[in-house]
């Protein structure tokens, strides 16, 4: 099925740091109900819990940089055998290069999956600065804030569960240009792999989170071009 609601949807949000993926998969996961599976989350939960993965990327995603696509293909290799995602799932970050991309047309063909849709999300780079550079998450739970697009209700607290809020040591400015620069030099290139195949839809990702959503949720009603 392609994009009706309440059906499966297998879906790669795709776009820079900070244009707003992870707050759209939110959405999408509640209004779908298939699962986010976002590779940033996946890696912090490695690097807080300290597991052999986590201890081989922290400085890595600490600088900005990208991990070995060996190391990310196979974590989300692993994912895709979960049973929840077998009706559905909304990739964010993954893929972030072609070869990403590749592996990832390899392992859904090996389960009999295809790609519906992939969504490029576009911002521009002084809007992206700014969401990133205010951007505050809960250390206990991952729930994302902003200083004045999402303030919690109370100072530094995080309205799900209560704990302190702080920020990613990679939305510090110095390694946000990094990011950016990563993103330009490995990451857009994938958009290219997917354009071919029409299964790209370009969404304007300015403005508050619902008119964002509301332009996916009309985007996934169309054809893709
Ligand atoms: P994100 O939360 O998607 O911005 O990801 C945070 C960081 O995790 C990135 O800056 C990378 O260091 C790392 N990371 C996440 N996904 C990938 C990926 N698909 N490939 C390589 N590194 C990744």
């Amino acid at each position: 099925m392609n994009g009706k609601s309440g059906g499966a949807l297998r879906l790669v949000l795709f776009g820079p740091p900070g244009v707003g993926k992870g707050t759209q998969a939110a959405v999408l996961q509640e209004r779908r109900r298939i699962p986010h599976v976002s590779t940033g989350d996946m890696l912090r939960a490695a690097i807080r819990t300290g597991t052999p993965v986590g201890l081989q990327a922290k400085a890595i995603v600490e600088r900005g940089e990208l991990v070995p696509d060996a190391l990310i293909s196979a974590l989300v290799g692993e994912r895709l055998e979960g049973d929840d995602v077998r009706c559905g799932f909304i990739l964010d970050g993954f893929p972030r290069t072609v070869t990403q991309a590749e592996f990832l047309d390899r392992a859904l063909l090996a389960r009999g999956m295809v790609l519906d849709r992939v969504i490029n999300l576009t911002l521009p780079e002084e809007d992206i600065i700014d969401r990133l550079t205010g951007r505050r998450v809960c250390v206990r739970c991952g729930a994302n804030y902003h200083l004045q697009l999402k303030p919690p209700r109370v100072v530094e607290a995080c309205d799900v569960c209560c704990g302190p809020l702080s920020q990613r040591k990679d939305d510090s400015q110095e390694v946000i240009r990094d990011r950016l620069r990563v993103y330009g030099d490995w990451t857009a290139p994938v958009l290219e792999h997917y354009r071919g195949r029409g299964l790209l839809i370009e969404v304007d990702g300015r403005g508050a989170p619902g008119e964002v959503a509301e332009r996916i949720g009309r985007a996934l009603r169309k054809p893709a071009a």
